[in-house]
């Protein structure tokens, strides 16, 4: 096996281990993703039932309010009957306008009271129809949850096959490696952005950072004689088996 090819079968290595880490690391961020996203949605339903439970508390509330106002008007009404049946007996001029001014008085409350029922049935209509509306939103959207939930956990489930696969193949292909470069290879991806440590020539740019490269690089690197790097991105360059760059 000649220098050349030595060299090149290394950075095949290197390249084909990156694209399993970056397919890995992929995977993972889709699933993080995935995961939020649904944690999300979760979260807008509960609020969207607390919401609705707030409403239906608000609703008795005011069933309970007019059931109040009614027993209320009853007892003003006969007040108000009774006072009439008091009047025959009245003489006095003065109890004679005590008892009228009651019965304004009576009657005042009595108006107050049906319009508070009149805007209390009000309330009451609106509410129910807002709480209608809550209960078939949040029906629709549950359904739709429980879809999305589905269809989130089977390609989470995808994705963590194919990673574990992935990760097997890894470990198959670590066997290949000395250890001093597949350590270098590991303080590069760490300190690289998006783990890229190599990255391959197309058209005479760097594929990472899409910046032309000089023509004594592409050449340097076509010679394969030594690992070069991109003078922007210093990520090195590799071109793969029959590609012309
Ligand atoms: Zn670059």
């Amino acid at each position: 096996m000649s220098g050349d090819q030595s060299l090149q079968e290394t950075l095949s290595l290197i390249y084909r281990l990156q694209s399993m880490d970056l397919e890995g690391q992929r995977l993972r961020a889709q699933t993080e993703v995935a995961l939020a996203a649904i944690q999300t949605e979760k979260a807008n339903l509960e609020s969207l039932e607390k919401s609705l439970d707030s409403s239906k508390e608000e609703l008795i509330g005011l069933e309970a309010s007019h059931q109040k106002i009614e027993m209320d008007l009853k007892d003003t009404e006969m007040l108000l009957l009774e006072g009439k049946k008091r009047q025959k007996d009245l003489k006095h001029a003065r109890d004679i306008q005590a008892f009228l001014a009651e019965a304004e008085f009576r009657r005042d409350e009595k108006d107050r009271m049906e319009e508070e029922i009149l805007a209390n049935l009000e309330a009451q209509a609106s509410l129910a129809k807002k709480i209608e509306l809550l209960q078939e939103d949040l029906l629709r959207k549950k359904e739709l949850y429980r879809e999305e939930a589905a269809r989130v956990s089977a390609q989470n489930e995808e994705r963590k096959l194919r990673i574990e696969e992935i990760e097997t193949a890894r470990k198959d292909l670590e066997k290949s490696f000395d250890e001093d470069l597949l350590e270098t290879y590991q303080r590069l991806r760490s300190s690289q952005k998006n783990g890229q440590v190599i990255t391959r020539v197309i058209d005479g740019a760097c594929e990472s950072c899409r910046i032309t490269l000089p023509p004594r690089t592409v050449t340097e690197v076509k010679k394969r004689k030594r690992i070069m790097s991109c003078q922007y991105c210093q990520r090195w360059l590799y071109i793969e088996d029959g590609k012309v760059s």
